[in-house]
């Protein structure tokens, strides 16, 4: 029986993470929970898999919470000290680390920390700190299990194999909605349409991202960390059909392909369960004559320069890959918000770069520095374009 804590029990990942659980009751056991202000779902969930402790944003909705789950009394705790207390949650042998975004950095280190094995759903952790989470991982000892389907892809694709034999990887992109739309289209490009991804559900910040590429940018910085890797050891290549989930070029020209039917449940069933795999019999198999022809093309950084912006900050190194996420996820957030255009994402991305002072990235507070920095740039030019 594997005992877990999942940070973003009630995101996308963390129902599909608790899906998988309970159709494994046998195996997994949940001892903790984070969720953010979706009360209703995480008293649904309480309910349901009898978790020690859970935490919330705030104490509010911690109130709110404790009052929708009696009689049962979990420990309810709140704010970023209740989410570490989840993700150090003795009991715990794994954390599913689903947070979005530079808020699940500090649980995360604080997980690894405490010798907990971390299923990586949380992208954005290893995009600020990829040096000092990798770090921290090697000193604890812990073993690092990507969630993410293309990473997810190439650690399949790689295990067992010696590092020396790894010529390059090639990440797989499903384009986003836009794929095919010609560049005059973008600039009047509505949230609607950027929700409206053509082969995978997921939540709206990664949609988002998905929609301009950036998702792929942050995905290279984060194959960077996770497999040791140099810029030009990684490539990208838009595949519709999101059945190739990612690939491994060997130096002797054999290239291994990870397949499967685009869904998250397979990525999170094997970091749950590895080194062992579970039946996800569940799932309809992948119809090789079903899927259609599997396509190949070249990414357009012309229309998506998000994914050049991905690879400068890789390049550049120490803070850039921090500066390039906090003004990426301030910029998506006022999209979402209706208040700047698709076009502007990209565009005060490299503005906001251009203008950081970067250096070395030593310690936590040198990136937190280098976020809040980003942040507030965001938000002013977010001010101005309205
Ligand atoms: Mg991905």
């Amino acid at each position: 029986m594997k005992s877990i804590a999942i940070l973003g029990s009630t995101g996308s990942v963390g129902v599909t993470t608790l899906d998988v659980v309970s159709r494994f009751p046998e195996r997994f056991r949940v001892a903790a929970l984070a969720a953010g202000r979706n009360v209703e779902l995480l008293a649904q969930q309480i309910q349901r898999f009898q978790p020690e402790l859970v935490s919330v944003a705030s104490a509010a909705l911690a109130q709110n919470l404790a009052a929708r789950v009696r009689p049962l009394a979990p420990t309810i705790l709140h704010g970023v000290e209740g989410t570490i207390a989840v993700a150090t949650h003795p009991a715990a042998k794994l954390v599913m680390s689903a947070l979005v975004g530079a808020m699940g950095l500090s649980p995360t280190l604080a997980a690894i920390r405490a010798g907990k094995d971390i299923a990586f759903a949380n992208k954005e952790v290893l995009v600020i700190a990829g040096e000092l989470v990798t770090r921290a991982v090697r000193d604890h000892g812990v073993q690092l299990l990507p969630v993410d389907s293309e990473h997810n892809a190439i650690f399949q694709c790689l295990e067992g194999k010696p590092r020396a034999a790894l010529k390059r990887i090639i990440l797989t992109a499903s384009g986003g909605p836009f794929r095919q739309w010609p560049a005059d289209r973008f600039r009047s490009i509505t949230i609607k349409d950027a929700l409206n991804h053509p082969t995978w559900r997921m939540g709206n910040k990664i949609t988002i991202d998905s929609a301009t590429l950036m998702n792929k940018g942050l995905e290279v910085i984060e194959a960077r960390w996770l497999f040791d890797l140099k810029p030009a050891e990684i490539s990208v290549v838009i595949h519709p059909q999101s059945v190739v989930h990612s690939m491994a070029e060997m130096i002797d020209g054999s290239v291994i392909a990870q397949m499967a039917v685009p869904d998250m449940a397979i990525p999170v069933a094997f970091a749950l369960a590895w080194p062992e795999r579970l039946p996800l019999a569940y799932l309809p198999p992948l119809s090789l004559v079903g899927c259609g022809p599997l396509t190949f093309e070249e990414p357009d950084t012309g229309r998506f320069p998000c994914l050049r912006l991905g690879f400068a900050a890789l390049e550049a190194g120490g803070t850039m890959p921090a500066c390039l996420n906090a003004a990426n996820e301030e910029l998506v957030a006022g999209f979402l918000a209706g208040r700047l255009a698709f076009t502007e994402i990209p565009r005060q991305i490299e503005a906001i770069m251009n203008r950081h002072a970067h250096g070395p990235a030593r310690t936590l507070e040198d990136l937190l520095e280098t976020d809040g920095w980003a942040r507030r740039a965001a938000r002013e030019g977010i001010a101005a374009a309205a």
